[in-house]
């Protein structure tokens, strides 16, 4: 009798420490909610931003930052062009040879080296120095049969992905870093001295050509080849969106005003936040703990840098609370970054019955062992809920770049397409995020404008991207006047 009203009790303790964890997890799955009411007010707001970003400089937390690039690609860049891809954690060197219309990219080569965790926080000098180096070691492959006119510097387009407030295509200060990097000296320098003093100690004669965002370099990638191609959005590490404005309503733009009448904005939309975000106190905390909190508040909710940490963090308030893992906490889950999001994504897409690769992540990365079904799916629905939430905010954003433009509606008989480029390892490997970004877009925007928005996956379009910009703003380009 006596064991029976132990096992009950014992019983009673665990349901109630279960109910307890069902608590955590609703009020979260409570805080995180995107009803179709709010990604409107949400898309609103974003396109109210991109007005106040426009009007003034500073005049918004969206810095709708001027790219320079007042024309996009258009097939006929021809020759020769190398592109250096800076921003995640991997960097990227590219070789292009570029044919004109016709032939288009004739050939291209190019190399990924990760970048060492402690360049990412220590000196500009080291950063610059390992990338210079290493594209100095890409440039000695090239093919001499490529045959570069005698006597000519080779161009470079340097794909940047932070925000910088540019001074030209070819020069422009870091506002600040992003995504886990923090090199204090760097900051207010111009990136592209910085890279070519590098370049000279390594004796490496090349010319910066052109300094472009991965958003922006993805829009000039994805209009090589679609004309219909008006923005761009990159989901991986960190987030941001690029499109083309109409030159007149950049009140804040006091240059001459480009023949073509546009100009590309970086809208930098990583930094946006709005009192119509849905933000939890594990977003707070995410903010608070992080190398640059109050910033890019956005991009904490969103991108792939971030939303396997938020998983963590409402997992570990359940060990701790709950006992949701038993009697003590694994030490594991108290270590930041320690859940990334592509695990995460692992855990999410398991189709297996028993959720054996969940068991598998939690043992291993968390040294969780013996796990219930039970508790797996408790895991499952917390990685959906933290993908959702992310999903349709990025689908709200993009809503408030298209009412920016007028496109998120239709006329009668209207059937220009608009096309946004994305790109991004959250958006390319993150199957349940992608499909519900596309459907939320779908379903805010109505069926008749969703025959009209299309959402094309642009393989690494930045790097072309910046290449196709330094061939366009080559030095040795001969401009024929019309
Ligand atoms: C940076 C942007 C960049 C984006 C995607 C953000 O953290 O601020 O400049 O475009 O990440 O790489
Ligand atoms: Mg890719």
């Amino acid at each position: 009798c006596a064991a029976a009203t132990l096992l009950v009790r014992q019983r009673m303790k665990s349901n109630s420490k279960w109910s307890k964890a069902m608590t955590i997890l609703k009020e979260f799955e409570g805080r995180c909610s995107t009803p179709m009411s709010k990604l409107r007010q949400v898309a609103d707001a974003m396109a109210v931003e991109m007005h106040a970003g426009l009007a003034s400089e500073g005049g918004s937390k969206l810095k709708m930052l001027i790219s320079y690039v007042d024309n996009l690609p258009t097939g006929d860049e021809e020759g020769l062009f190398y592109a250096l891809d800076l921003g995640g954690t991997n960097f990227r060197v590219l070789r292009v040879h570029l044919g004109g219309k016709e032939k288009r990219v004739v050939h291209q080569e190019f190399e990924e080296v990760s970048i060492p965790p402690h360049l990412m926080v220590g000196s500009s000098e080291a950063l610059f120095g390992f990338i210079a180096s290493a594209l100095a070691k890409f440039v000695a492959t090239e093919d001499p049969a490529l045959n570069l006119a005698p006597g000519r510097q080779r161009e470079l387009g340097f794909t940047f992905s932070f925000p910088v407030r540019q001074l030209s295509i070819a020069s422009g200060a870091l506002i600040k870093w992003t995504k886990g990097f923090l090199i204090e000296d760097a900051v207010g320098e111009d990136v592209v001295a910085e890279l070519t003093r590098a370049l000279e100690r390594e004796g490496l004669d090349m010319r910066v050509a052109a300094l472009v965002n991965d958003t922006i370099g993805t829009l000039a990638g994805g209009r090589y080849y679609n004309p219909d191609v008006i923005a761009a959005v990159i989901l991986g590490t960190g987030t941001n969106a690029a499109y083309v404005e109409r030159a007149h309503a950049i009140p804040k733009w006091h240059g001459l005003l480009p023949k073509s009448g546009e100009m590309v904005i970086n809208m930098e939309w990583g930094n946006f936040r709005s009192s119509h975000l849905p933000i939890s106190e594990y977003d707070q905390a995410l903010d608070v703990e992080s190398l640059n909190p109050g910033e890019q508040i956005f991009e904490k909710m969103i991108s792939g840098m971030y939303l396997g940490d938020i998983v963590r963090r409402v997992l570990l308030r359940m060990a701790e609370e709950a006992s949701f893992f038993g009697d003590t906490v694994p030490p594991n889950l108290k270590i930041p970054f320690i859940l990334r999001t592509p695990d995460m994504s692992a855990m999410h897409h398991d189709k297996s019955s028993d959720l054996k690769v969940v068991g598998t992540k939690l043992k291993d990365i968390l040294g969780i062992s013996n796990t219930s079904l039970k508790t797996r799916k408790v895991v499952v629905e917390l990685c959906d809920i933290v993908a959702t939430r992310a999903a349709r905010l990025s689908a709200a954003g993009i809503l408030g770049i298209l009412k920016k433009l007028g496109r998120d509606t239709v006329r009668e008989g209207d059937n220009q397409k608009s096309v946004i480029a994305m790109d991004g390892g959250l958006y390319e490997h993150y199957t349940k995020f992608s499909s519900c970004l596309e459907s939320t877009l779908r379903e805010l925007i109505g069926k008749e404008v969703s025959k009209n928005i299309v959402i094309e996956h642009s393989n690494d379009g930045s790097g072309i991207g910046a290449a196709l910009l330094a061939a366009s703003h080559s030095q040795y380009l001969y401009v024929q006047e019309s």
